[in-house]
């Protein structure tokens, strides 16, 4: 996709529906010549340079990548006209893009019934289903794993109610026996499962946890937020399948959030909430004096906690389903490169001895640290923060990050090396561009190398 042609298409599409608005003339207020301009952009571009490759294979880090260029084009097409998806009145072409685009995303996840919506973020779209939960079980708390997002704890705080952090497995999965313990307390009305943790990619046994509705009356929540597209790997063939067990239970949990800004190739200020009881609805209910309403059909304000929210992220979405569906011949085929890569670069990390895994990758987050003498938390800890910062400043550089593994968490995976600190930082490559799969072999020798050079 050639982005300068589909950038001059847009502009004539929008300025051709103007057009049949009739003339009008700019207020003198807003012109600014292109001198002017000329000045302030050349300073801007230059100011964006600072900023990390993320494009880029050899950026290994952090969950970022540019999006598609489809939703590139789909957000600044409709940006020009920047409707609203508060309501019907102020887009009614975005909002039922972002109908549209919801019903997908619940029917990857095998929701016959569904009500939700785009939010700004996993942040926000957690924050709607736990509000929800609390209306349904108001003065239960609320449980996740210690692995989860840290928003849930805040979130709680912010919903006045309790949170639980219930102790995570040897693999950084919730236990389900220390969260049964908790639950018998009859303390607890909403079980927050994570498909895919933030910093391990580990998912959480929703199947497993199914029959606690049941025998507790809990609701159950899954923060898919980071993992939820990978459903579409669920019993898919290759080294890329996934077990899908886990995936196919969130048809029958409560709630799901997932981030179409983290794999659904958007750009940020898109996440997504469904409810399977499209009754919840009625959680929202408000009467706001502002709110326009001129059609029976439902208002997207109408279930949403946030009021103003970009129409454009919904054409964006929108857009980029048409080409790349969340399907498993779609977005799926995406998602299985970054799987592989990670597989892959966790065989050659395993067969290395500069470079020992932290754990086997579940999903495509690679984790390792190199494999110091004598063992021990202190040195690891070291020698993963000197390979990050030498990596950053290396002439061919290579973006890593690190990720904070208490004493316990990491003892329990290696439990040959020393405890004699909190915990150790060990090094954390997110593999989410497909790219990254055809430059693991280059990724591995050049952390080998930083690994195997002397500390200056
Ligand atoms: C990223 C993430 C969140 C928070 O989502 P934002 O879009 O960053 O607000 C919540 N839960 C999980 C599992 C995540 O990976």
């Amino acid at each position: 996709m050639d982005l300068q042609h589909w950038l001059g298409r847009a502009e004539d599409a929008i300025q051709q529906w103007a057009d049949g608005f009739g003339p009008y003339e700019r207020h003198p207020s807003l012109l600014v010549d292109d001198d002017r301009f000329a000045a302030a952009f050349e300073e801007f571009t230059g100011r964006l340079t600072d900023n990390y490759p993320f494009f880029h294979p050899h950026y290994a880090g952090q969950m970022l990548k540019p999006p598609h260029p489809a939703a590139v084009i789909g957000y600044l097409t409709a940006m020009l006209i920047n409707p609203n998806n508060h309501a019907l009145d102020g887009g009614p072409a975005t909002a039922r893009m972002e109908r549209e685009a919801v019903a997908q995303l619940a029917a990857m996840f095998g929701y016959d019934t569904h009500l939700g919506h785009l939010t700004t973020s996993g942040t926000i779209a957690n924050l709607e289903a736990l509000f929800v939960a609390r209306e349904l079980h108001p003065g239960r708390g609320i449980a996740y794993s210690a692995d989860a997002h840290y928003t849930h704890g805040r979130m709680c705080r912010v919903l006045g109610m309790e949170g639980y952090a219930v102790p995570a497995d040897d693999r950084g999965r919730l236990d389900l026996d220390a969260l049964e313990d908790l639950l018998r307390s009859d303390r607890v009305g909403t079980v927050v499962l994570t498909a895919g943790t933030t910093g391990l990619g580990a998912v959480d046994p929703v199947h497993e946890a199914l029959p606690l509705k049941e025998r507790y009356g809990v609701r159950l929540h899954v923060d898919a937020a980071y993992g939820g597209f990978f459903t579409l790997l669920a019993g898919a063939e290759g080294p890329e399948g996934l077990a899908p067990e886990p995936w196919r239970a969130i048809a029958r949990c409560d709630s799901v959030v997932v981030d179409p800004h983290k794999h659904g190739l958007q750009p940020y200020g898109c996440g997504a909430v469904l409810f399977r009881d499209p009754e919840v609805g009625r959680f929202y209910l408000h009467d706001s004096p502002y709110t326009y309403f001129t059609s029976t059909e439902l208002h997207l304000g109408e279930i949403s906690l946030e009021c103003s929210r970009a129409g454009a992220s919904a054409a964006a979405l929108w857009l980029t389903f048409q080409l790349l569906p969340p399907t498993p011949d779609g977005l799926g085929r995406v998602l299985g490169a970054g799987r592989r890569a990670a597989l892959r670069w966790s065989e050659l990390i395993s067969a290395s001895d500069a470079l020992e895994l932290y754990q086997e990758p579940e999903l495509d987050i690679v984790t390792y640290f190199p494999a110091v003498e004598p063992a021990a938390l202190t040195s690891v800890d070291a020698a993963s923060a000197r390979v990050l910062a030498d990596g950053m400043a290396d002439p061919e550089p290579v973006y890593l990050s690190t990720l904070k593994a208490d004493r316990e968490a990491f003892t329990a995976r290696h439990p040959k090396v020393t405890a004699d600190a909190d915990g150790a930082r060990v090094l954390r490559s997110v593999l989410m561009k497909p790219e990254s799969e055809h430059h693991v072999a280059r990724l591995h020798d050049r952390v080998e190398r930083l690994t195997r050079a002397q500390p200056a």
